[in-house]
């Protein structure tokens, strides 16, 4: 049997028939924006590996801090232990997100950092002796992960709650924020969703611990960008009601919007925030969950006091290494000024996409370029397609996308972006 036939034979891939296995690519090595096939074919990864390769495949600098931190401490335990990894990383996520935001939990994936806020915003309430708060409230559309508590939370409809009907928690879901970022902020609360937000809050508040959601950039449920309004008075609500407000930053944090977090859009910061994917610019799985004095300070002062979540492989010395390298990486660069090449670039070369007929909408933000189409696209099709064009592009549903490495030059992004014309015009 070859790799690639052992691989439908036996391998399950994500979101996948196992017993109908989709056109895969046998990858045997990677650098830069590149992946290089078994066969010798170069694609440029435009989907930086699900949004986390943001300083390219194989960064120098980061395989080097993890080769070092394999030379000296690959893994320890966590409980009752601590290790200068963990501390410096800490320290450099202290200096760049919002500054509210002390303390810090770090785990495994993004899922789990959002299983994480969840128990955290339902163990406060309990501590505040409010144990009936808790359910969630969230906007349609979003993604939140995959785990149980994390896909109760996801839209209903792709997040297939009909599917595991009766294993799901019941959550409270309001209409995605209905302004556009780019659209002028309507002051009424009937037209701009917080009408909604409100009476749903309200009704549940003695079961709410938290409302959580994508601030800014609603990623996999859509690729829907919102105005940060939506956010600013969605916390004064929550606040008047006693219900937290949780950001799941996995797919903007890290300069990816334009911003260093999609929250520095906002005139407010929530009670907790998730980080992962480009968190150890897509070398390790790692994953971060931060919240303010004012939650740590109620679980800590409650009962049992304890937080009860403690991953074998937390704090990861290898990840803390991995992650400590790439956010030096961004942060020692002009990220701002490449990320804004980027958006213009996109906006000029992909605009040809508005006068396709198949096409719904166009939208840039920041390192994130979308094709809207009005019918649902192959990714097999896409697969095929975007391969001889050198690009490696992975559509879901109505959405042909990139998120470019940060590192792609204007011409890896011109074929980039040839790459997802041809996809609208072709498929
Ligand atoms: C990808 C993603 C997750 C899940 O992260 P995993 O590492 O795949 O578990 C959660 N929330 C958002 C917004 C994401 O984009």
């Amino acid at each position: 049997m070859t790799p690639l036939e052992f691989d439908q034979k036996h391998l399950w891939h994500p979101y996948t028939n196992v017993t109908k296995p989709g056109r895969t690519f046998v990858v045997a090595e990677s650098e830069g924006v590149h992946i290089t096939l078994e066969d010798g074919t170069r694609l440029i990864d435009a989907m930086s590996s699900w949004w986390c390769m943001m300083h390219g495949h194989k960064h120098p600098v980061i395989t080097r801090a993890i080769h070092d931190q394999l030379d000296t401490l690959p893994h320890v335990m966590f409980g009752g232990l601590t290790h200068a990894p963990a501390v410096d990383l800490g320290r450099k996520l202290l200096e760049i997100t919002p500054e509210s935001l002390t303390r810090i939990f770090y785990c495994d994936s993004g899922s789990v950092s959002v299983e994480v806020a969840m128990k955290m915003a339902v163990q406060y309430q309990h501590a505040l002796g409010f144990a009936g708060r808790s359910q969630f409230a969230t906007v349609r559309s979003g993604y939140h992960g995959d785990t149980w508590k994390a896909m109760s939370v996801c839209d209903p409809h792709t997040g297939m709650h009909h599917l595991f009907q009766g294993a799901m928690s019941v959550q409270h879901f309001v209409s995605r924020p209905p302004i556009r970022i780019n659209d002028d902020w309507i002051d009424d609360p009937a037209r701009n969703g917080l009408a909604e937000l409100r009476q749903v809050l309200e009704t549940g508040r003695e079961r709410i611990a938290a409302f959580i959601l994508e601030p800014i950039v609603q990623g996999t449920g859509g690729m829907y960008f919102y105005h940060p309004e939506y956010l600013n008075q969605a916390r004064a609500i929550c606040d008047e009601l006693g219900i937290l407000l949780i950001f799941d930053e996995i797919a903007t944090g890290f300069g990816r919007t334009g911003e260093l977090f999609a929250t520095d859009f906002c005139k407010v910061e929530p009670d907790i925030i998730c980080l992962g994917k480009g968190l150890t610019g897509g070398h390790i799985s790692f994953a971060a969950t931060m919240t303010n004095d004012r939650v740590a300070q109620g679980i800590g002062g409650g009962n049992p006091g304890i937080f009860m979540h403690g991953p074998t492989y937390m704090g990861n010395p290898l990840a803390c290494a991995a992650a400590k390298a790439s956010l030096d990486i961004l942060t020692g660069q002009d990220w701002r000024g490449r990320v804004c090449e980027i958006a213009d670039q996109m906006r000029v070369e992909l605009a040809p996409a508005r006068d396709l007929p198949n096409v719904a909408d166009l939208r840039v933000l920041g390192a994130i370029g979308v094709i809207e189409m009005k019918h649902r696209v192959s990714a097999d099709a896409a697969h095929m397609l975007a391969k001889e064009m050198g690009v490696f592009l992975r559509p879901f549903g109505t959405n042909i996308y990139t998120m470019p490495p940060f590192i792609t030059s204007p011409d890896q992004l011109s074929e980039i972006t040839a790459g997802m014309l041809r996809l609208a015009r072709e498929l």
